[in-house]
């Protein structure tokens, strides 16, 4: 495993202000999603703080401590088109943008952090020209092989220069669940700004804190997600930076997502009012001040002890329990619920994580099938957020006489009667 370099930064990334105030301290992690390998899994893993802050000033809540990025993408393993569903979610998204914003055939798109191009082959369907940047070399060289020229880097000011030198300027450029994971967010930002077009736009997904908050999702804090957005900080991250926000909207992916579409300053469309109406709302929640985030504390504590009770007892009266999930969340939640002895093995759809062991406590990850061999009681649902389509795809546990466990938000047993 390489040397990782930790930063604290106790200025505000966005807006430069020392006025940060901690608001939720988590326990000290491992890289949430360095699973190791058998050889590996007597070496201790090292574990590094993880907090969340808020800007006074400007309301941008952040993680304070940052493991350098280079390294965290280092085993990047995500490939998209590994996730049942997302092509046609992504057939719908190109459709969506192309047919809302008008854009003729040739029309250039710039994907950024493309990972497979399974996004990129929605537009190029619908005729446009596409490129895109990816940082995971594998990745990016199988996405160019197979007809979606990628660029292997991180996206940057030069990477712009070189895009608009060999494609011209992007009349689309997109930003799918990633824009969250840049450390440097305003040179980013400031790049796009360079590459977009006279009439292009930046379209962002990327999780919708306040939405997330209020279905007590704090797993989704691990040391690969800088920034907790809202609409209002957004806001500001593109007006620095030569752009303007002219439409966001709440979507439902991740427990909570926002869609937001920006334009280079004084471009040719109107601001929506649906920029300032979530603004609005944003404050009427309080999601600037401290006090919100105390009571949330309180929540997730509430919501953990409600838990531990119950592994308690069942544990008292020998029930046998597995958990289900092996990802970032999964590992934050693990770590902070304190639930490492609980469970004797994780299971996982994803092989990639098969035949690993977890991040610091080194569970061993199996395939689903040894559910189903091994019949142990209880299936903790760490992927509660998906909890949904894991009881669908598993009925067959129930009927074997297993129960699932839901964690949160609210905590739930679900049985077979
Ligand atoms: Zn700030």
């Amino acid at each position: 495993m390489e040397k990782q370099i930790l930063r604290h930064d106790k200025q505000c990334r966005i807006c430069g202000s020392s006025s940060i105030t901690t608001v939720l301290k988590l326990k000290d992690t491992p890289l949430e999603d360095q699973f190791v390998r058998q050889s590996q899994k007597n070496i201790p893993q090292p574990v590094y703080p993880l907090e969340l802050a808020i800007c006074e000033d400007c309301g941008y809540v952040h993680l304070p401590y940052i493991v350098s990025p280079e390294v965290s993408y280092t085993d990047y393993v995500y490939v998209s088109s590994v996730t049942v569903g997302l092509r046609n979610h992504f057939d719908v998204y190109a459709e969506e943008i192309v047919s809302a914003y008008a854009f003729p055939n040739n029309s250039l798109i710039v994907d950024l952090g493309s990972n497979d191009g399974s996004m990129l082959a929605s537009f190029k369907r619908l005729g446009l020209r596409v490129v895109g940047v990816e940082p995971a070399k594998a990745i990016a060289t199988q996405a160019t092989a197979s007809g979606l020229p990628t660029i292997n880097d991180f996206f940057t000011n030069e990477v712009a220069s070189q895009i608009v030198q060999d494609f011209g300027q992007a009349n689309v450029i997109t930003a799918n669940y990633m824009y969250a994971n840049i450390d440097d967010v305003l040179g980013f930002t400031k790049a796009v700004s360079k590459l977009l077009a006279a009439n292009g736009i930046f379209v962002v997904q990327t999780g919708y804190h306040p939405e997330q908050m209020k279905i007590k999702m704090f797993d989704y804090i691990y040391h690969e997600h800088f920034s907790y957005f809202t609409v209002e900080v957004l806001k500001n991250i593109f007006s620095s930076n030569g752009l303007e926000l002219i439409h966001a909207a709440k979507t439902s992916p991740k427990g909570g997502s926002v869609r937001i579409v920006g334009q280079l300053k004084n471009g040719p469309r109107p601001i929506d009012s649906s920029v300032d109406e979530l603004i609005h709302e944003e404050h009427t929640n309080n999601m600037r001040s401290v006090m919100t985030y105390l009571s949330y504390a309180n929540e997730i504590n509430k919501a953990k002890k409600e838990l531990i009770d119950l592994l308690q007892t069942l544990k008292a009266s020998g029930k046998r329990i597995v958990g289900f999930g092996a990802s970032h969340s999964t590992t934050t939640l693990i770590y902070n619920f304190e639930l490492e002895a609980f469970m004797e093995y994780l299971v996982d759809d994803n092989k990639l994580k098969q035949g690993k062991y977890s991040p610091g406590y080194h569970l061993p990850v199996y395939s689903i099938e040894k559910l189903y061999e091994d019949k142990p009681d209880y299936l903790l649902i760490l992927a509660w957020q998906h909890g949904g389509s894991i009881m669908q795809r598993h009925k067959a546990f129930l009927s074997l006489g297993g129960k699932f466990l839901i964690p949160l938000p609210n905590l739930k047993v679900i049985n077979d009667d």
